[in-house]
């Protein structure tokens, strides 16, 4: 994947290589938690402000939790939706583009043009319904 936000750093680096690493969406406080162990800690500012770049550069995806906290996952371009646990978070890449054409389709025969379309579901993982 090319990720082409902004300026790179070290910290910005870290930033992407746990988000890359992760299978779950993760919030800032989580990210920055998570790195503060490491040889490479980010302060919460630049976790935000990466986040901010990658987020208006397209290359991650954001969905809001039960909180209301903002949560992030690298976007995986060979799937187009996430199936997103919402006791535990974690997300499983899905299609949903025969619902997205069809989607589309209705918004164009209504003459709306630049149609972007998110579909995300949100549901209890195996684990969490156990
Ligand atoms: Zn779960």
């Amino acid at each position: 994947m090319v990720i082409s936000a902004g300026r790179r750093t070290p910290q910005h680096d870290t930033v992407i290589a746990l988000l890359a690493a992760a299978d779950h969406f993760l919030s800032a406080r989580t990210i920055r938690d998570e790195l503060a162990g490491s040889s490479r800690p980010v302060s919460l500012a630049t976790v935000y402000r990466t986040l901010r770049e990658l987020t208006e550069a397209g290359t991650v995806d954001r969905i809001h939790s039960s909180t209301g906290e903002t949560l992030y996952h690298l976007r995986d371009r060979v799937h187009d939706s996430y199936l997103v646990c919402r006791s535990c978070g974690v997300a499983v890449p899905i299609s949903t583009d025969p619902a997205q054409s069809r989607v589309a389709a209705a918004a164009t025969a209504h003459g709306f043009t630049d149609v972007t379309i998110t579909v995300d579901v949100t549901a209890m993982c195996p684990d969490c319904s156990a």
